[in-house]
């Protein structure tokens, strides 16, 4: 973890990107807004806390590093509801202590 710095953290820039997600054969899976913060003084980016890493075509997660955070979006009239999403789609990861182990688990 790199050291903190004397910055006061005041102001920030924002980079938020839209996707428009589809499958292999073009068909459109869904959207997602990715979205990092970096303190526009020092360039420090910030981390998203609380979520998990990886991706959730129906919620949110956070890059590896934390400094991205992923939230799927969609146009306002297909949402149904906080829990009435059809299935979890995407992939999340985990960090673990000790040696890398490769392969699905
Ligand atoms: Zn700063």
């Amino acid at each position: 973890m790199a050291a903190s710095n004397d910055c006061q953290h005041l102001d920030f820039a924002v980079y938020a990107a839209i996707n428009r997600l589809t499958d292999s054969d073009e068909l459109l899976t869904g959207f997602s807004a990715d979205v990092k913060v970096n303190c526009k003084v020092c360039g420090l980016p910030f981390v998203f806390l609380g979520l998990p890493m990886g991706l959730n075509l129906d919620g949110a997660c956070v890059s590896v590093d934390g400094q991205e955070l992923r939230v799927a979006i969609a146009p306002s009239f297909e949402w149904v509801g906080p829990g009435k999403v059809s299935a979890v789609r995407g992939f999340s990861a985990t960090f673990t202590r000790g040696e890398a182990k490769g392969g699905d688990q």
